[in-house]
């Protein structure tokens, strides 16, 4: 008998997941890839063997389950970060993703709201979304910025449990001044999650809204190890906030959620945090590289705080996507009208890049 496959539609599945679609960055086995935002510079050799050392031990206890508390990695984070942070304001799952799904479902949920300013990142919705929570999409001023005042007025009037902040924000790129998180912060009784995925890569002078945490219990930052720390394959996430929030996620996390091998290699990682981060400087001269160049080429960039550049002016985005494609440079297409996002990759990378482009006739 032939067997023909069902489609979603034909499924006893939650009526508020209907008509939702899946995270979609196209994955393809390209020469140049600067389409996710990752670090494309290896792990450096001398930490690659550290990590390695760290993993095989672990190993040998494997049949154990790991530690449930991940302590050494939750202190190790703390260092990391300084501030005064101690390992009872620190978390940690398998990427910010898993981080932030455990924030909303402690804190969102069904009858709840979740709130972020659109454009931002894609995910917040879809997890919002996962857990049964209404999702609303904030705006923005016309160059992506948020004010104080703007960005207050849009959370007291969603009345939301949980606001998100990217800062600094994808996919655009747009720093958000600390004054905005204390604005927010002020105008709800809920959560306010500032994710600062991208936040090695922003001037160093700047503050964190790590500097806003003490005697703001509802306040979160989130970080990963996916971006500066050329980690994105190993799925490590971490947060700071009060220790009584964090309790909060005990409840909704699996238990044993981070593996002893993640563990592991995240907590050597981290004991070789400068020599880690080493290659962001560099990744910042090619993300300046590219909003230096775009211009000439007839592009307008936006300020970026990140690694990587929105860029207008372009006048018809998938035909741009695609006349990279075939020269071998995957890039992003966000869906913002006229608009593109290319991680600031390797200076070959960022080369192969901004010669293919010029190479194309279509800026508008
Ligand atoms: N937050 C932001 C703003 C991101 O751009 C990303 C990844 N692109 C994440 C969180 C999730 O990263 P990860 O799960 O790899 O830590």
């Amino acid at each position: 008998m032939e067997r023909v496959s069902a489609t979603l539609d034909d499924l006893p599945i939650r009526d508020d997941l209907r008509g939702l679609k899946p995270y979609g960055a196209p994955q393809a086995a390209l020469p140049v890839a600067l389409n996710v935002n990752e670090n494309t510079h290896p792990v450096p050799e001398e930490v690659a063997d550290d990590i390695l050392d760290s993993i095989a031990l672990a190993l040998r206890d494997i049949n154990r389950y790991p530690d449930r508390e991940f302590t050494a990695l939750r202190e190790a984070f703390a260092d990391y970060l300084g501030h005064g942070l101690t390992r009872d304001q620190l978390w940690a799952a398998n990427g910010s993703n898993e981080v932030l799904q455990h924030l909303l479902q402690a804190f969102a949920g069904p009858g709840r709201t979740a709130l972020g300013f659109a454009p931002t990142y894609s995910m917040y919705p879809l997890l919002a979304r996962g857990t049964g929570a209404e999702w609303v999409a904030g705006e923005r001023e016309p160059d992506y910025t948020l004010t104080p005042q703007g960005a207050a007025e849009q959370t007291a009037e969603a009345g939301a449990d949980v606001v998100f902040l990217c800062s600094p924000n994808n996919p655009t790129g747009t720093p958000v001044g600390l004054d905005v998180v204390e604005a927010v912060y002020e105008a709800t009784d809920g959560i306010v999650i500032v994710d600062e995925a991208y936040a090695e890569f922003a001037p160093r002078e700047e503050r964190s809204a790590l500097t806003l945490l003490a005697d703001r219990p509802r306040l979160v930052v989130s970080r990963t190890m996916s971006k500066a720390f050329a980690f994105a394959g190993a799925r490590v996430g971490y947060l700071a906030a009060d220790p009584a929030l964090i309790d909060a996620l005990r409840l909704v996390r699996l238990p044993y959620h981070l593996s002893a091998l993640t563990q592991a290699a995240a907590t050597a990682a981290l004991g070789h945090a400068p020599t880690m981060l080493r290659m962001v400087d560099e990744i910042v001269a090619q993300r300046d590289r590219i909003s230096a160049t775009l211009p000439a080429l007839g592009y307008q960039p936006h300020e970026s705080w990140t690694n990587f550049v929105l860029f207008g002016g372009v006048d018809d985005p998938a035909a741009t996507f695609q006349a990279l494609y075939d020269r071998g440079v995957l890039i992003r297409d966000v869906g913002l009208p006229g608009q593109l996002r290319v991680t600031a990759g390797t200076e070959d990378e960022t080369t192969a890049f901004l010669d293919a482009l010029a190479s194309i006739d279509s800026a508008a």
